[in-house]
């Protein structure tokens, strides 16, 4: 019998109606003979409840008493969609995820999965049980305790579920018909991707496109899940959405598949460090041991044996960069002049593939930004992406512009 997974993001499950409608979703591949693993979020909205009542009841939490409190969301929808499926005739019930278990590494709110046993979930499907419905999101520590997956994590849990069942098929349900050319929120103009390769969706996820979570698209890549990111709103078509495929089953593509924002980025500049070696090693080991992480680097040149020193993170983490800055220059273990915090940015990134074998992209991008007088402050490249920081003002304007001038609206 083959095993479909199917998960359904917070807004395909925000009340009871669309919950009955994700259900019906289910029904019709329960029809077709599957076997279905449903993976549900919490309902739209209440996991940013529960980490606000964190945050507001400690602000320096425990990550442990974090994850048992943000990963209850799920538990609500599990149940619901198992209730819901059984009063459709369907036979199904919950699991939440220590109950499976999902077992993870003990980095509470960021755990990785390390194992899934099957042996439970398919005695089950054995007996006659039809849909089982695990609440995304959640794993269990090494000690017995509820971990979380960081946000976005059902897209990961759902992924690893399909790796682990050796799923036909991994259905990503979510308010969008697909992976776009950049958020659709942004620009209209945006297209709808019928393809996208696993590397460019990779790059794209963790530049900011949180049409997927980033781990959910390197565990698909690694273990050759089916990935597909499709409506839970509209019919389906088994061609319908987006599929994330190996780059050699993409016909046609442009040099830039995409373009990613990143809305809380901050920009720190530690002036007047020495320029020696450890200096670096100092104050990123720091930052790290403080749990900041940080994204771009720049150590700009060197007057006088003294240079400055610029990263980006969260804005979320800079209270915590401060502290750890402030710390090792209060013990003498790093002298430096000021630290200068710029939150106020925004991360924009174009990726493609086709830009190994293409010049010119960064020269482009930069012109764009220039012709509508974007200053940039921070620039990083790899081999397939371009990613600048700019003044979080000029973030749409800046997605729109470059989604323009290359031609992202059209195939190439
Ligand atoms: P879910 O609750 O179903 O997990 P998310 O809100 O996490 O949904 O992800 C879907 C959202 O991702 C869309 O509503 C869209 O605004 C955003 N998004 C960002 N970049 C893209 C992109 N390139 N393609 C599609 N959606 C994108
Ligand atoms: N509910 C969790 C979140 O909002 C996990 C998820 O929806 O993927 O981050
Ligand atoms: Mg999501």
């Amino acid at each position: 019998m083959s095993v479909l997974v199917m998960k359904f993001g917070g807004t395909s499950v925000a009340n009871l109606d669309r919950i009955r409608r994700a259900a019906k979703r289910v029904g019709v591949e329960v029809a077709k003979g599957h076997d279905v693993i449903v993976i549900v979020s919490a309902m739209s909205g209440k996991t940013n409840e529960l980490v606000g009542w964190v945050e507001e009841t400690s602000p320096l939490f425990d990550a442990r008493e974090y994850d048992a409190v943000v990963s209850s969301g799920e538990n609500v929808t599990a149940g619901l969609m198992a209730l819901t499926l059984q009063e459709m005739d369907v036979p199904a019930r919950s699991w939440q995820g220590w109950q499976v278990p999902v077992r993870t590494t003990a980095t509470h709110a960021s755990a990785r999965i390390e194992e899934i046993p099957t042996d439970n979930i398919l005695a089950k499907f054995g007996e006659g049980m039809r849909v089982a419905v695990v609440a995304g999101f959640q794993g269990l520590a090494p000690d017995g305790r509820i971990t979380t997956l960081g946000r976005g994590g059902s897209d990961t849990t759902a992924v690893a579920f399909a790796a682990a069942f050796g799923a036909e098929r991994c259905d990503i349900y979510t308010d969008v018909d697909g992976v776009y050319t950049t958020d659709p929120r942004i620009t209209d103009k945006a297209r709808k991707l019928d393809r996208i390769a696993f590397e460019e969706m990779l790059e794209l996820a963790s530049l900011g496109a949180k049409v997927l979570q980033t781990r959910s698209v390197e565990l698909a890549m690694r273990y050759k899940v089916k990935l597909r990111v499709l409506s839970s709103f509209e019919e389906q078509s088994d061609t319908a959405g987006t599929l994330v495929c190996d780059e050699e089953e993409i016909m046609e593509s442009n040099v830039v598949a995409g373009v990613a924002h990143s809305r809380d980025e901050a920009k720190l500049t530690v002036l007047s460090v020495a320029d020696r070696p450890g200096i670096a090693a100092t104050i990123f080991t720091t930052l790290s041991e403080a749990g900041v992480n940080v994204d771009m680097i720049v150590q700009n040149i060197s007057e006088e044996g003294r240079t400055d020193m610029t990263f980006s993170c969260p804005t979320g983490q800079v209270a915590r960069a401060e502290d750890a800055l402030a710390r090792i220059k209060a013990d003498g273990k790093l002298n430096y002049g000021e630290l200068v915090v710029d939150k106020d940015v925004a991360k924009i990134s174009v990726v493609g593939i086709g830009m190994r074998s293409h010049t010119g992209v960064a020269a482009k991008m930069f012109q764009v930004l220039s012709a509508e007088g974007i200053n940039i402050k921070v620039i990083t490249t790899s081999e397939i992406k371009i990613s600048v920081l700019i003044d979080r003002k000029y973030m749409e304007l800046a997605v729109q512009a470059l989604h323009d001038a290359f031609e992202l609206d059209k195939v190439a």
